[in-house]
C-alpha cells in the first residue's frame, strides 16, 4: 500500500510502497479515506520532533472497516466490514492507575496512533476496535476525520463549565482555536474573544463566521486595553489558550479578570515565563488539558453530525496522499487551515 513514512530522523519523509498491515485479533483494518495534517505532525514531518522510526504518521482520520479481528466481536463492538468510522488517536492500556480512573489520555503506558504506532498517512490503518467509532450515513470522511481536534479543544473547554455571563479569551485561531470559538459559544459563554496575529487575518475573519463576537490582532492592537473595552473594564472569566506560544502565557495573566482561569490546549514544548505573583495576588486558576478520552470523542462526533461544530470552513486544501510533497510546500507558506489528504 501507498504511505508517507518517517524513515529517519532529520528533515524530509519518503512516499512508497509498504507492507499492508496484517490485522490482530483486537483490531481492525481500515481503508483511510480522509486524512488530515495536525500541527503536531508539522514537527514530525520536519524532524524536529523524534517518534520512534520507520513510522507512518497521522492521526485526524476516517475510512472504511475492511478487516475486522477475530476477537473484537467478542467485546461487544458492533464493527464489521464496510462500517464507516472515525478513530481517536488515544490508546490507554487499560490498566494502569489512570487508565482505571478513565482518565486514558494520561495513561502511564500511552499509545497514540501515528505518533508511537503506525497512523493514517497511508492507503490502510490498522487500530485497536476500542478506539474506534461508527459515523451516521451522512457524515462525510472529512468530518470524521475532523473529530480529533475537535476533541482537543473541548476536553479544555468542557472542563472550564462557563457560564452564560462568561467573557471567553480564545489565543490563537489555527484548527483548535476554531474549533474551541465554537464550542464555547455552544457551551453557552457570553462573548468569545479570538486573538490571532496580523498573518492570521483570514482565519480571524473565519473565527467571526463561526461565532467570535471580537476578534483581536495581537500584532497591532493592545490585547490588554481591547480586552478591557470589550468587558467595560473587568476582563476575561476565561482564556484558553490555542497556541503553545511562550509569550501568550504572561499575557492571559494580564487580561484575566481576580480570579480567572487560564486553561491551556497548545502543546508548550519550550518553558514559558508567568508572572505567578499575579496569579497569587489575582487568585488565579490555571490548568492544562491533554487529547481525549473516547467519551468527549463521542461526544464531539455528535456535535458536527448535528452540524452544531462546523468543520467545512476550516478545510482549505485537499490533496492526494501520493502528492504530500505539493501539500508540504502549502505547509511551508503557511496558506492551509486543514489541509486534507486522501489516500
Ligand atoms: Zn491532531
Ligand atoms: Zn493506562
Amino acid at each position: 500500500m501507498l504511505a508517507v513514512v518517517k524513515e529517519r530522523e532529520g528533515p524530509g519523509f519518503a512516499i512508497k510502497d509498504i507492507p499492508t498491515p496484517e490485522v490482530r485479533e483486537d483490531d481492525v483494518l481500515i481503508r483511510v479515506k480522509s486524512v488530515g495534517i495536525c500541527g503536531s505532525d508539522i514537527p514530525i514531518l520536519a524532524g524536529t520532533r523524534v517518534i520512534p522510526w520507520p513510522m507512518t504518521p497521522g492521526h485526524e482520520f476516517a475510512g472504511d472497516i475492511v478487516k475486522v479481528g477475530a476477537k473484537v466481536k467478542s467485546f461487544g463492538f458492533d464493527l464489521k466490514e464496510g462500517d464507516r468510522v472515525t478513530s481517536c488517536l488515544v490508546i490507554g492500556c487499560g490498566n494502569c492507575y489512570y487508565c482505571v480512573e478513565g482518565k486514558e489520555s494520561l495513561c502511564d503506558n500511552l499509545v497514540e496512533t501515528g505518533i508511537h504506532v503506525d497512523g493514517a498517512f497511508a492507503e490502510y490503518v490498522r487500530v485497536p476496535a476500542k478506539t474506534v467509532l461508527k459515523m451516521k450515513d451522512g457524515t462525510n470522511y472529512d468530518d470524521g476525520a475532523s473529530i480529533d481536534p475537535v476533541a482537543s479543544a473541548y476536553r479544555t473547554v468542557k472542563a472550564c463549565r462557563v457560564t452564560t455571563k462568561d467573557v471567553v479569551v480564545v489565543f490563537g485561531p489555527g484548527p483548535i482555536g476554531l474549533y474551541a470559538v465554537q464550542l464555547m459559544k455552544l457551551r453557552g459563554a457570553k462573548c468569545v474573544v479570538n486573538v490571532g496575529m496580523t498573518e492570521d487575518m483570514e482565519r480571524l475573519k473565519i473565527a467571526r463566521e463561526l461565532g467570535a463576537d471580537y476578534i483581536i490582532n495581537s500584532s497591532t492592537e493592545n490585547v490588554a486595553e481591547r480586552v478591557a473595552e470589550i468587558t467595560g473594564g473587568k476582563m476575561a472569566d476565561f482564556v484558553q489558550d490555542c497556541t503553545g506560544a511562550p509569550p501568550l502565557a504572561d499575557m492571559a495573566t494580564t487580561i484575566l479578570r481576580k480570579g480567572g482561569t487560564f486553561a491551556i490546549t497548545g502543546l508548550f514544548h519550550r518553558p514559558a515565563e508567568m508572572n505567578l505573583g499575579k496569579v497569587v495576588r489575582s487568585e488565579l486558576k490555571v490548568f492544562g488539558t491533554i487529547c481525549y478520552n473516547r467519551n468527549e470523542f463521542e461526544e464531539c462526533l455528535d456535535l458536527v453530525e448535528a452540524g452544531r461544530v462546523k468543520t467545512d470552513p476550516l478545510i482549505t486544501h485537499h490533496f492526494a496522499l501520493k502528492d504530500m510533497n505539493a501539500a508540504w510546500e502549502v505547509i511551508q507558506a503557511r496558506k492551509a487551515i486543514k489541509i486534507m489528504m486522501h489516500p
